[in-house]
């Protein structure tokens, strides 16, 4: 299946509606059946079949179907946010007195789960450098049911060796859980590399308009399902039919924004490497990352996030040099069509549990670069360094 099938018309059954291009919000929380034998029908199968829209819905199909081809995966979710996605995840694997593995520094609300809610029923997670597969393995216990990776992560872009951890997993009935949200689809293909279950912050580049909180869990039918009849139905956190709708549309341009947002990441990045007050730019694709053959190995292409550490003496520079941006809009998230900059250790002190795990130089500025023209974006940030 070619992506620009899967994009334009894969789940799209237009016969059905009129033979309008873009497909119906079906804004309906409730489907009527014509008799009751095809009301116990669809009792049979929420997931497959329209009864409730907590569980599935024509509009939120469409996406699903995308999603999954996407990922080469067999089903997909959409939730309410990425997070949601994430919990859910973690929710259905593990019992109360489990342990979990996960890389040291994942998305916070990442940590929030497992660490603060999962916490207060008995599960345990060890956070573990995850650069190194056998530190990893060392981490690993009678009770693990679970291996949560961020590959890379978005703020300082560490990986892991997906199928390496993939081999360690299966062979002792571990599952797998990866972020998949910098990469995209596009760029990594963790379920081809044996990870069994991917999720993403729909949200940043799947939606990639700022406009919709969404998130996404892809894998085979029986986990899927095992997900869906689980946290799924009880937490109910959903995707709406609008936003689905929104997020479809958002799709079908990723694969031209993704090759836009490269090439601009690229004279941007070489801009920032060459500059005597940038100390050293965060990236998978950064001539200092030292796991530089591991992101030809496993990232296909390159996304749109960066994090530079400054030359500055004082959190008051970092402050200055952000304020000096007007181009750059300041704050959080990403993957959108717009540029964006965030102070990380400016804005989330030590002290706040939001601040990403580690010693983090406090100089950290993490940029997304979006779909503006690359000599834009860096005549910004000379104004940002005039300032600093
Ligand atoms: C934003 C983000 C999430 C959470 O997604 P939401 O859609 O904000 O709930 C999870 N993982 C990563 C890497 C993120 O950047």
């Amino acid at each position: 299946m070619d992506l620009s099938y899967i994009l334009n018309h894969l789940g799209e059954d237009r016969e059905r509606y009129f033979g309008a291009v873009a497909p119906p919000i079906v804004q309906s929380s409730i489907f009527a059946f014509p008799s009751v034998a095809k009301m116990r029908e669809g009792f049979r199968d929420e997931l497959g079949e329209h009864v409730y829209t907590r569980g599935n819905n024509p509009t939120v199909e469409i996406l699903r179907k995308k999603v999954a081809a996407l990922e080469g995966a067999e089903d997909c979710l959409m939730f309410g946010s990425g997070a949601a996605a994430m919990s859910a995840a973690a929710v259905a694997c593990v019992d109360g007195g489990d342990h979990v593995v996960c890389v040291a520094r994942p998305y916070s609300w990442t940590r929030a789960v497992l660490r603060d809610l999962l916490g207060r029923f008995g599960v345990t997670t060890s956070f573990v450098d995850g650069t190194d597969v056998a530190r990893f393995e060392a981490a690993l216990g009678e009770r693990t049911r679970l291996i949560v990776l961020e590959s890379p992560n978005s703020m300082t872009f560490e990986q892991q060796d997906l199928a390496a951890v993939a081999t360690i997993a299966h062979a002792r009935g571990i599952r797998t859980l990866c972020d998949n949200s910098y990469a995209t689809p596009l760029n990594q293909s963790p379920l081809a590399l044996g990870i069994d279950l991917v999720a993403h912050s729909a949200t940043k580049y799947l939606n990639g308009h700022s406009d919709v909180v969404a998130g996404a869990l892809c894998g085979r039918s029986e986990l899927i399902a095992e997900v869906f009849r689980g946290p799924y139905m009880t937490l109910g956190a959903i995707l709406a039919p609008h936003d689905a709708w929104l997020m479809i549309r958002g799709l079908r341009t990723l694969p031209i924004r993704m090759q836009r947002i490269a090439a601009t990441t690229t004279d941007v990045l070489a801009y920032l490497q060459a500059h005597p007050r940038v100390r050293r730019v965060y990236s998978p694709r950064a001539g200092a990352n030292p796991q530089l053959a591991l992101t030809e190995r496993q990232l296909r292409g390159a996304s749109g996030l960066l994090t530079i550490e400054l030359d500055a003496p004082d959190v008051a520079a970092v402050e200055r040099f952000c304020d000096g941006l007007t181009r750059f809009l300041m704050t959080v998230s990403w993957g959108g069509y717009e540029s964006l900059a965030f102070p990380v250790c400016a804005v989330y002190p030590r002290d706040s549990p939001l601040h990403p795990a580690g010693a983090l130089p406090l100089s950290l500025v993490r940029l997304s670069i979006g779909l503006e023209d690359a000599e834009v974006l860096i005549a910004d940030l000379e104004q940002g360094f005039a300032r600093l």
